[in-house]
């Protein structure tokens, strides 16, 4: 199959669905971006890239970042009382729900709603001395491009608009589910939704999911068989907020969304895709993006299923 046409004709569809959605404006840096780009990146594991229009752009990675903590606080973190501290349901709530927070005494449904990355982040921070560098350095490496970085001005924005994330910080920390002090935390959560790559960088970062935990980029594995599935699992039931379901039946793959816009999706063993149209539905998901998978998913057969 030739995925570079897949691909053409994909982008001519999934653009007819732009103006159906809002651009996120909750964060103010993020309303300034044009609502009619689109960018597709496929990467397989065996080192093949199909791209089509602005995929070599970078944008707001936002809650897509919440897949890299997590894979290095797998790997760094003690396991057992980091799952103490985070469940792995479903949430079936928006991804900023306080009264679910409240509800369960502070313990974060998943590690994919901002409460359960930011107890992530806090517990990179207790291993890690200075953690939002070595973020940074893990999704560098990820990638293979060191040009990756921080968009300081989202992270300030996010800082100056952040209400919701303090509260639910300042409720886990009244919980005693966050154990370092909450500027440095929500500091470092800011920065790891602000950190800003293209598909193709996405595309290649999230390789060591298609390829057992190997990443082909590093040459070396990231993640263990084991770890690379059971985070896949999560990508599968907990990566789209309350639109997992309608997103699992529509396109059949483990993802993860972020309010940027982006979308990665997995296919196991095969390749990764990477989406990015900023404009999002009601649970904060690309409504173009999860045309193109859904598509995507239709034309090439692919599917976990
Ligand atoms: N930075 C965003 C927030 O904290 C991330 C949310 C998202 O991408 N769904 O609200």
């Amino acid at each position: 199959m030739n995925l570079s046409s897949v691909l053409e004709e994909i982008e001519s569809d999934a653009r007819q669905y732009i103006g159906r959605g809002m651009v996120a404006d909750y964060i103010p840096a993020l309303a300034r971006v044009p609502a009619d780009k689109f960018g597709m990146a496929v990467h397989t594991a065996k080192g093949q890239t199909f791209n089509v229009g602005d995929s070599a752009e970078a944008f707001s990675i936002q809650s897509i970042s919440k897949v890299f903590s997590l894979m290095l606080a797998m790997r760094i973190a003690d396991d057992e009382r980091l799952w103490n501290r985070v469940g792995r349901e479903p949430s079936g709530n928006a991804f900023n729900s306080l009264v679910q927070l409240e509800h369960e005494k502070g313990i974060p449904r998943n590690p994919f709603i901002n409460a359960g990355a930011i107890v992530v982040i806090d517990a990179l921070i207790s291993v890690l001395d200075e953690a939002k560098d070595c973020f940074l350095d893990y999704a560098r490496r990820l990638s293979g491009d060191s040009s990756i970085g921080f968009d300081e001005d989202v992270a300030r924005s996010e800082y100056e608009h952040g209400y919701i994330n303090f509260a639910l910080a300042n409720f886990m920390k009244a919980h005693d589910n966050i154990e370092n002090s909450l500027d440095l935390v929500l500091d470092a959560y800011f920065h790891h939704c602000s950190l800003a790559m293209s598909c193709e960088q996405l595309a290649r970062a999230f390789l060591p999911l298609a390829n057992d935990g190997f990443s082909p980029v590093i040459a070396d594995s990231v993640l263990t068989d084991r770890q690379s599935r059971q985070i896949n699992s999560l990508m599968l039931t907990c990566g789209l907020y309350d639109a997992v379901g309608r997103f699992a039946y529509r396109v059949g793959l483990p993802a993860k969304s972020g309010v940027g816009g982006g979308i990665v999706a997995i296919v196991p063993n095969e390749m990764t895709i990477a989406v990015w149209a900023p404009e999002l539905d009601e649970n904060g998901n690309s409504v173009v993006g999860t045309r193109a998978l859904e598509l995507f998913a239709q034309i090439t057969g692919r599917s976990i299923f």
